[in-house]
């Protein structure tokens, strides 16, 4: 059932509280070095203000204790630079729903924006049921957004008890901007593909994806590995993978997803390998599962390549969780760039194309392939359990369109 948007909501003269996903990577003396998210969330912030609203943002941060402000997970910073990207004056309240939250809250002013201190300085935030600070927070707004797509999947009180208490007092619950876009592509795509549906699947280990590898074998019609997943796979077959990464413990698994894909999951046929993790290391292109002793695989061969580029050029819908191979250090980006390469053609040729969060994402992005794709979603665990084919508890309680 689609959800209900900020869109769909007139916020005129209305506090309305967003939950944003501002976790973002800072030095050691604080400054953010990516503000990536805190951008993705402009579009809702602007949608509210410019239309007479005043918005009262809050997130996490870190992972502070839980026990009260601590100087090092401040949103002091991200209030500071959100205020530059918008433009407009954004105040910081010193608490999260509180005395301080609760009179800056009353006197914010239309097209206001006011900034609450880190959720998880307080223990109710993860225990989800402390009701004075779920009370606290549900009582500052009119309304409720949820547009913090990384934090989806869990059931923190910001994230599910706060909009259950504003709904059980008839106030809206809505989607923002990203959450729709995300839950658009990774839910509804995945659950209508355009055939032929390919899902290709990198990373390091079979263990991290073995729901998401199991969920996407029932549903597409090819499930395409990389990575170091493919060598464990290569083992439980009775190849030779060196000393490649392998999860000796997971031989078994392997053997029973290789029975349960038949011909729908295709592995690598060949491997580019080297006797060192370096860039100046000896380096050979070998056929899968003959990797010399001595030698690892780091990404897949140029005959894999071109057999995955021609399945995936021919593509209705396209996901792609993790890299096909050590994409950090070239050569060995050559495998995770044609890949990349394919699924720009794919996506130009009108398939629906969806990159998961984590590490994908930025491999798509270092490679420059970001623009070039249908969506490149900003979730890493997020993705991941969408892709599970899970639903998520604080998405389903918001208000249906
Ligand atoms: P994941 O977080 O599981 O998606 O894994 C991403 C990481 O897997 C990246 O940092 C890659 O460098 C790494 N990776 C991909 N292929 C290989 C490989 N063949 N050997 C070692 N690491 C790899």
């Amino acid at each position: 059932m689609p959800k209900k948007t900020i869109a769909a909501l007139d916020p005129t003269g209305q506090a309305v509280l967003v939950r944003v996903d501002f976790n973002v990577p800072q030095d050691d003396s604080g400054a953010i070095t990516d503000d990536r998210r805190i951008r993705m969330a402009l579009p809702t912030i602007q949608s509210i203000i410019e239309r007479g609203g005043k918005a009262i943002l809050m997130s996490h941060l870190g992972r502070p204790g839980g026990n009260g402000f601590e100087a090092a997970f401040s949103l002091a910073p991200v209030a500071a630079r959100l205020g530059e990207l918008l433009g407009r004056p954004v105040q910081l309240a010193t608490d999260t729903g509180g005395p301080d939250s609760q009179a800056k809250a009353a006197a914010l002013p239309t097209g206001g924006v006011l900034v609450l201190e880190n959720v998880r300085f307080n223990k109710g935030e993860k225990k989800g049921d402390d009701e004075a600070y779920v009370n606290g927070l549900a009582s500052l707004a009119d309304a409720y957004v949820n547009d913090a797509f990384g934090t989806c999947h869990r059931t923190e009180a910001s994230m599910y008890a706060v909009p259950a208490t504003m709904k059980q007092s008839g106030k809206p619950a809505v989607t923002g901007f990203l959450v729709e876009k995300e839950v658009r592509y990774l839910a509804d795509a995945v659950a209508h593909p355009k055939r032929p549906f390919v899902a290709i699947l990198g990373g390091k280990k079979v263990s991290d994806k073995i729901a998401v590898i199991e969920n996407l074998l029932s549903i597409c019609d090819h499930v395409l590995i990389g990575g170091a997943m493919a060598y464990t796979f290569s083992l439980a077959k009775g190849g030779k993978t060196g000393k490649s990464l392998v999860e000796p413990d997971k031989l078994e698994l392997a053997a029973s997803l290789l029975a349960k894909g038949g011909s729908k999951l295709v592995l690598p046929v060949d491997t580019h390998c080297a006797d060192d993790f370096s860039a100046t290391a000896a380096k050979q292109v070998v056929p899968a599962g003959q990797i010399p002793d001595g030698f690892e695989g780091l990404d897949i061969g140029p005959e894999t390549a071109s057999r995955y580029g021609a399945i995936i050029r021919s593509a209705g819908t396209v996901v792609w969780n993790g890299p096909m191979g050590v994409f950090e250090l070239p050569p060995f980006d050559a495998g995770t760039k044609a890949v990349a390469d394919a699924v720009a053609d794919a996506t130009a040729q009108g398939a629906v194309t969806i990159i998961g969060g984590g590490d994908s994402a930025a491999a798509v992005e270092q490679l420059g392939y970001a623009e070039k794709v249908s969506h490149v979603s900003t979730g890493g665990g997020a993705s991941l359990e969408m892709l599970e084919g899970k639903s998520f508890a604080s998405v389903a309680l918001l208000d249906d369109a």
